[in-house]
């Protein structure tokens, strides 16, 4: 049985194993302790009815939990992993200086954060010292992400950064491996680019992802 649980996973995944406790594959499938059907059918109901979760420890650590912010009927979600501090402090997704440079990129494409966008994370409040999400943090709080999407509908999601395009898409693969390809989200388009805090570390990575966003600016015109 053994024999047969590595075989499928090397075909699979490949030749590295990960192990449990540091992987993003063992989030399993979304948390079973909620279901959509609970859910409120509209985004600011919601937000009221989920915005104390203590489902998982950093409902204890959090100032604000971070909803999402942006236009219901967008026909683009931008995914991050999680909000920073300054999100923390505020409530609202990228406000800190990685969020004016997507606000800059955004309106290159004649968009914004009210216009035809919603902007939102995997997880919803922030992971102290901003480490990554842990596997049961995304079991959690995946499944409000999933109904925010299928409330809003968009086209296209973008996940922003490797860490978001693994976790969504249940992978441990670098970014290239990600970018430049449409991937499938429950049904809807996803496209894996840039973290924009990572192009404020490299602005040598700007080009390639305006090229990102020319190309997603194409599918969702
Ligand atoms: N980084 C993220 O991934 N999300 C935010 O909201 C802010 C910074």
């Amino acid at each position: 049985m053994i024999n047969q649980y590595l075989k499928q996973t090397r075909e699979l995944y490949g030749d590295n194993l990960y192990l449990e406790s540091d992987s993003y594959l063992n989030k399993d499938t979304p948390s079973d302790t909620h279901t959509s059907n609970d859910y409120q059918s509209n985004l600011n109901a919601f937000n009221k009815q989920i915005n104390e979760c203590q489902s998982c420890s950093l409902g204890a650590t959090r100032t604000n939990f971070v909803f999402g912010v942006g236009d219901p009927n967008a026909s683009l979600v931008l995914v991050g992993e999680a909000p920073g501090e300054q999100e923390d402090l505020k409530g609202e997704p990228f406000v800190g200086r990685a969020g004016k440079l997507l606000d800059k990129i955004l309106s290159a494409i004649n968009r914004s954060r009210q216009k035809d966008v919603y902007i939102c994370n995997v997880l919803k409040c922030r992971p102290p010292n901003n480490r990554d999400p842990l596997p049961i943090e995304v079991k959690e709080c995946e499944p409000y992400l999933l109904h925010q999407i299928n409330l809003i509908k968009p086209k296209l999601i973008v996940a922003l950064g490797r860490v978001a395009g693994m976790t969504l898409l249940n992978v441990d693969n670098s970014l290239k491996s990600m970018r430049g390809q449409i991937h499938d989200y429950n049904g809807t388009q996803l496209i894996v680019t840039y973290h924009p805090a990572a192009l404020l570390r490299n602005s040598n990575w700007k080009p390639e992802a305006w090229k990102d966003f020319k190309w997603i600016r194409s599918i969702i015109d």
